[in-house]
């Protein structure tokens, strides 16, 4: 027998149609038994009437519970009553997996749904969500494809750490200890001498002690690193691929941003260029507010939170100072006490959702900085190794794709945006 999905069904919308998938919904009475069956595009209802059908086929019919998996044959027609606008008057069904009582019913709390995410993700939200993962994997691949980069890789056990080693994960390995990825950075810049425009797309793991609605501890990033390229450069490339992602995902996703509650009309509005600013500048802005932040001190997420409220689109800030910068982050030539940098904050308070900038090629300068971190420069020798040996200016960065999904899809918790979250907190399933 050959299946089609709810969604070619009621595309055809006439005629016999075979379909599959788990009970969404039941309901009996004593003539009929309605069910709608769920599959990975749609849900339909369909009807199955006593009079019309054997006594054993009834008897199937009863037996459907919620959650249950089922094949389904019947007559599909037009029915602005149900549900989806369609109804199917079943001739044959069979139960192929029975479902015990399911654990899931309304109103329960989002403790209780991540414990049983293994069953939620079933759910019309979490499939909405996930399809919208999806696509924003398919954008950025798409996105750096068409400008011609390579994908590359780099390795999840890492000697060192590459953002410092307060959130570094430590793992036995044989008789000695490594730490898991913080980031592709450093064996990127060793793979542009080769490749020059590369991208990756990789779980990254940082040890994120605090409990905040933006960290994960295992989470995806999509990063970057490109020879020859200054701050500008990788700053419009960034901005490019925010946007691409922004129109590929209201292209392709339309019906589940609408079932999220996102505002399709305002991501629209998400074209490029976005506001640039820099640091300093921003430190102004917080002041007008009532804000006040000391010159040299990192913004925080209230911060950040604050001065995006003064934007539809994403902000660049630039230039934050270089003391509290990653080693491998160049100081201004033109304003020595910041570096070339940038983030990039997502409206609405989704924080910050691309980290980046210029990398240093001074062997010299980068030493110092990890000392004054508590680093041992002696671990980087390879590293330092790209810039002995034909150094290029370059830049790269990395983009948050969880912080993306929870802004395109309206959600309060990063933890939605993955199908089984890793915090400190939550482990299982
Ligand atoms: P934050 O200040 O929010 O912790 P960061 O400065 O540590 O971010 P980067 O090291 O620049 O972040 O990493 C690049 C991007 O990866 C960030 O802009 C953010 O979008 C994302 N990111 C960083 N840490 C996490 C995390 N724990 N969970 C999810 N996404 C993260
Ligand atoms: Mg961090």
């Amino acid at each position: 027998m050959e299946f089609i999905s709810i969604k070619q069904a009621m595309e055809k919308g006439t005629g016999q149609v075979n379909i599959r998938g788990w009970c969404y919904r039941v309901r009996n009475s004593n003539k009929m038994a309605f069910i709608v069956l769920r599959d990975s595009t749609d849900i339909i209802q369909c009807v199955v009437e006593k009079s019309k059908v054997s006594e054993e086929l009834w008897n199937e019919a009863l037996k459907a519970t919620m959650e249950c998996s089922l094949e389904i044959t019947g007559e599909i027609k037009k029915d602005d009553r149900a549900p989806t606008g369609y109804e199917i008057s079943v001739s044959s069904l069979k139960i192929v997996g029975e479902s015990d009582s399911f654990p899931i019913t309304k109103d329960q709390s989002p403790e209780f749904l991540l414990d049983k995410r293994h069953l939620w993700l079933r759910s019309r939200k979490m499939t909405s969500i996930l399809k919208v993962r999806s696509s924003v994997f398919q954008a950025i691949r798409k996105f750096f494809n068409d400008k011609g980069f390579y994908e590359e890789h780099s390795p999840m056990f890492s000697p060192t750490s590459c953002e410092g080693g307060s959130t570094l994960f430590e793992v036995k390995y044989f008789d000695d200890i490594m730490y898991l990825t913080q980031s592709w950075q450093l064996y990127a810049e060793a793979m542009i001498s080769a490749l020059e425009k590369i991208y990756t797309i990789s779980p990254c793991f940082r040890a994120e002690k605090s409990k905040t609605s933006r960290h994960l501890s295992e989470f995806w990033m999509a990063e970057t690193e490109v020879a020859w390229y200054n701050l500008d450069d990788i700053l419009k490339n960034a901005e490019d691929l925010v946007a691409f992602i922004v129109k590929y995902v209201v292209e392709h996703n339309e019906e589940e941003l609408k079932f999220l509650g996102q505002n399709i009309e305002k991501l629209k509005k998400i074209k490029t260029p976005f506001p640039r600013i820099t640091y300093t500048k921003a430190l102004e802005i917080l002041k007008k507010d009532g804000i006040k932040v000391e010159w040299g001190k990192d913004l925080r997420t209230i911060e950040e939170d604050a001065i995006v409220k003064h934007y539809e689109k994403p902000v660049i800030i630039t230039n934050y100072p270089k003391k509290i910068m990653a080693f491998y982050k160049p100081k201004d030539p033109e304003n020595p006490k910041t570096a070339l940098c940038f983030d990039m904050i997502a409206p609405e308070g989704y924080g910050e959702i691309i980290g980046g900038s210029e990398r240093d090629t001074d062997i010299e300068e980068m030493k110092k900085a990890l000392i004054a971190q508590g680093e041992k420069p002696e671990k980087y020798e390879w590293y330092f190794d790209t810039r002995r040996y034909g150094k290029v200016p370059h830049s790269g960065y990395g983009l948050g794709v969880e912080r993306v999904i929870a802004w395109l899809c309206n959600l309060d918790n990063i933890k939605d945006t993955i199908p089984f979250p890793r915090t400190m907190i939550r482990r299982t399933p």
